[in-house]
């Protein structure tokens, strides 16, 4: 069958899933293969569970007529996600870079949102499975949307524009992430750089922090550009107190001047700033990106701050990769509080370069007087003898509950896999 005849089909059932844990009744099931699983195997069983339809590209043992035979699922996916984009003659805001793209994707639709029907990536679906989802989640009365999209080798980004066709786009940064699929950090600009080719050849907008220097060079060609900074920038600002949650304040604005934010990390200036630069680029009242941006929680353990008795815990154990690991040390070492622990894990997806990058934190964290410093991972090699190692957060977890810690901060970090949660569990 076409694109066009499955576009129908959608059309008619809006609801897609790739998995069959979640048909819902009239839903269209793609039958995606993966590395530990064939969708294709579940396609009778989604139509038990009341699929309307299933879009398969391996032949099935019956002749449903409700399984519809493509060459490749994946790509088929994407085509309808590219079909249905172009239906909105709307913004569609792609938002990539190594650290904070979930944090500002979430920032900027709180924002847009007080002023606009928006759509945007739930949660962090933003791989090239999550890209077109998302898309295909939009609704007819959408007025802007905001993408998420994450990457970590050369010409992901490239494929998403194929199909999201980008009207503005901003890199929150290129950092020390995925340096193993990306080939280093010049690898990780020039894979996140595929988003401002893109915004270059079609006369797209970019948003750009000018606190990176390397941003200025990756938007050659960019006709429209907007920017943002702490120093320069059609908005700048800074973070006024960085007690236990960013306070922050916008220069030259009477009503931005103290914005209560529930963030913790001054790290997120940039996120914040960015996404009152979006807000302003598309006119969202002053009033509404304060209140947009003071009522905004994070979730899944990214950067929350929990107060136990007299205790303050800063527990970031959504991801860490070599430079958030960096920013969370330093905003630590510079927070209130005189007693401080810091418990961190591994990092993955380092390569070759895992254990230089592991040993680059343990100097980064010998400049500060530490509490106690708790590691688990294997790549922290060399450690130094006050440094308590273990083997991984539940071993932690052993010697945590153990201790009686009063007014004291504790940072709790690591890589997703490293489940940090678990020390508190
Ligand atoms: P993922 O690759 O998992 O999608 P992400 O880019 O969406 O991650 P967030 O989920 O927003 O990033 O934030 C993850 C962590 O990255 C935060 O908890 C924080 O430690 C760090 N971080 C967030 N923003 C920044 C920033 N602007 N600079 C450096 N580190 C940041
Ligand atoms: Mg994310």
């Amino acid at each position: 069958m076409n694109i066009a005849a499955i576009y129908e089909l959608f059309l008619a059932h809006p609801n897609v899933t790739t998995d069959t844990r979640k048909i819902t009744e009239g839903a269209i099931f793609f039958a995606l293969k993966g590395p530990n699983f064939n969708g294709n195997n579940f396609a009778a069983n989604a139509l038990a569970q009341g699929a309307a339809y299933c879009i398969c590209d391996e032949k099935q043992p019956t002749n449903d007529h409700r399984i519809i035979y493509t060459d490749d699922v994946l790509t088929t996916l994407q085509a309808i996600a590219k079909h249905h984009r172009q239906q909105f003659n709307i913004p569609f805001i792609a938002i990539t870079g190594s650290n904070g793209k979930t944090t500002t994707k979430e920032l900027v639709h709180a924002v847009l949102s007080e002023h606009y029907k928006c759509y945007t990536t739930v949660g962090n679906l933003n791989n090239h499975i999550g890209v077109p989802l998302t898309i295909l989640s939009i609704k007819k009365d959408a007025e802007i949307a905001i993408i998420e999209m994450g990457a970590n080798h050369q010409k992901e980004i490239e494929s998403y524009c194929t199909y999201t066709l980008p009207t503005h786009g901003l890199i929150t940064n290129c950092g020390k992430a995925h340096l193993e699929g990306f080939g280093g950090v010049e690898g990780v600009r020039k894979g996140k750089g595929e988003l401002f080719k893109y915004l270059a050849s079609n006369n797209g907008t970019a948003i750009i922090n000018t606190d990176l220097d390397y941003l200025v060079p990756m938007s050659a060609g960019i006709k429209n550009i907007v920017t943002y900074g702490t120093q320069n920038g059609r908005i700048t600002g800074f973070v006024k107190n960085d007690a236990h949650f960013v306070e922050v304040s916008i220069n030259h604005n009477e009503t931005l001047q103290s914005i209560h934010t529930q963030l913790a990390g001054g790290y997120n200036i940039a996120n914040i700033l960015s996404a009152v630069c979006i807000g302003k680029l598309f006119n969202v009242p002053d009033e509404k990106i304060k209140n947009a941006l003071e009522h905004y929680t994070p979730s899944n353990s990214r950067s929350q701050i929990i107060i136990k008795d007299t205790n303050t815990i800063i527990l970031d154990a959504y991801n860490a990769n070599p430079s958030s690991m960096k920013a969370a040390i330093e905003n630590f070492a510079h927070m209130e509080g005189n007693k401080k622990v810091v418990i961190i894990g591994g990092m993955m997806e380092l390569g070759e370069d895992s254990v230089a990058e592991h040993t680059a934190i343990i100097k980064l964290l010998q400049k500060y007087h530490w509490y106690h410093v708790v590691l688990a991972g294997k790549d922290y090699v060399n450690v130094p003898e006050t440094y308590l190692k273990f083997d991984d957060a539940s071993a932690i977890a052993n010697w945590y509950h153990q201790q009686q810690f009063e007014n004291t901060h504790i940072l709790i970090k690591g890589s997703r896999a490293m489940a940090m949660e678990k020390v508190l569990g």
